[in-house]
């Protein structure tokens, strides 16, 4: 393994609570410790009665439930909850839910400066980046902002219980992609290494436990765990080809988020392989595979998840527009990002054939 002596690391302030319950028990605790006394719970419509019961926990300290977050947070969404947020005299939020919920909460603490508490439910990992996005007239705009990144995050196993078995899989390679690209990202350092090594091979280990036994506690513990690390590294770094296309992918076409990550993954890393081949044998090291691309797709189509983009809507004829918009800009990525080689990735995705290894020699 070679070792970086030229690297920077910033550390950001957020306190982080992990434990079975603690969405109930921690969090009235952290709005304490942050000195609020009228927060705005915000999550979807489908995680609402889960954030009741943080709503209930945190008393006479709430200020509402406002259960209206939505995919990539459009912006009259957003607009609607920062009403809500001033009608309510709010002076901080708590976001329950996945990336959608907690990006909603992103977007008050960019128009209002409140401070965000949040209680991830799935393993996209936002609740550890200052990233937030917004969505208008269906084109997604992303940006980092310090006053966005939750000040506290509360990561309860116990809220994942209920992840559907599907989205346990997909979201759980969305993790797996943060530290995949982190690892050959441009400002990557050693802990960031460490932290995304680790988090693959938990996330990796507990995914199958989970298909086999979605009630499994220790192992959803091992999967929120890995997720953490995940977000952490995503926070830290800047996300490559692979981000690129998934973003294209979803603003521009609709496809949804996670399964998204999921079928392009291994394809975005069999390309970035022989620009990054310390990357690889992390990877390799953390899946105890031989070849990560073909791994990362045994495992996550193994596990039920989709194969091939054709699978999640996209037509063949928007193959060469998604590779045009990819290649547009610039932007960090181990190998050059060239056309031709963008819509190879994208091909080879949307058929969900077996990744071909191209991995650099040992
Ligand atoms: P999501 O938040 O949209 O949730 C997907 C679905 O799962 C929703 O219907 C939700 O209600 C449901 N759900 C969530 N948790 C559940 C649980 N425990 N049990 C049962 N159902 C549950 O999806 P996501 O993948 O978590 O987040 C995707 C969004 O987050 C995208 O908009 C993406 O761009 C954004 N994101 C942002 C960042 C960032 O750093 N800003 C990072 C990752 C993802």
């Amino acid at each position: 393994m070679t070792f970086s002596t030229d690297f920077s690391y910033e550390t950001r302030p957020v306190r982080v609570v992990f434990r079975p319950g603690a969405s109930v028990t921690a969090t009235p605790d952290e709005a304490e410790r942050l000195g609020l006394r009228r927060l705005l719970v915000v999550c979807g419509s489908q995680g609402e009665s889960v954030a009741r019961t943080v709503a209930d926990a945190l008393g006479d300290s709430c200020a509402g439930v406002h259960a209206e977050a939505r995919m990539h947070v459009p912006v009259e969404v957003a607009h609607r909850a920062v009403e809500v947020a001033r009608a309510a005299g709010a002076d901080g939020c708590v976001a329950v839910g996945g990336g959608s919920a907690i990006g909603l909460g992103k977007a008050i603490a960019l128009r209002t400066g409140l401070p965000l508490i949040a209680v991830p439910s799935t393993y996209s990992g936002s609740e550890m980046t200052p990233v937030w996005g917004l969505t208008d007239h269906g084109v997604k705009r992303t940006g980092r902002d310090p006053v966005v990144q939750p000040r506290s995050v509360v990561y309860d196993p116990e809220l994942t219980l209920s992840l559907p078995v599907p989205l346990t899989v997909t979201s759980g390679v969305n993790a797996l992609a943060h530290a995949v690209e982190a690892l050959y990202a441009p400002d990557t350092s050693p802990l960031v290494s460490l932290m995304a090594e680790d988090g693959v091979r938990a996330m990796a280990e507990a995914l199958p436990l989970l298909v086999a036994d979605p009630d499994d506690l220790e192992a959803r513990s091992r999967a929120l765990y890995g997720a953490w690390l995940c977000g952490t590294c995503l926070g830290a770094t800047t996300m490559g080809l692979h981000h690129k296309l998934c973003h294209v992918l979803g603003g521009t076409f609709g496809l949804p988020h996670a399964e998204t990550h999921t079928v392009v993954l291994p394809y975005a890393l069999a390309y970035n392989a022989p620009a990054a081949p310390g990357a690889v044998t992390a990877v390799r090291r953390a899946l105890g595979a031989e070849d990560a691309p073909r791994a990362l797709w045994e495992l996550a189509g193994g596990l039920g998840a989709p194969r091939s983009l054709r699978e999640l809507g996209l037509k063949k004829s928007d193959l060469p527009t998604a590779a045009a918009q990819v290649t547009g800009e610039p932007y960090a990525n181990p190998r050059p990002v060239a056309a031709h080689g963008v819509l190879g990735v994208l091909t080879a995705a949307y058929e969900g054939r077996e990744p071909e290894s191209a991995e650099a020699p040992q």
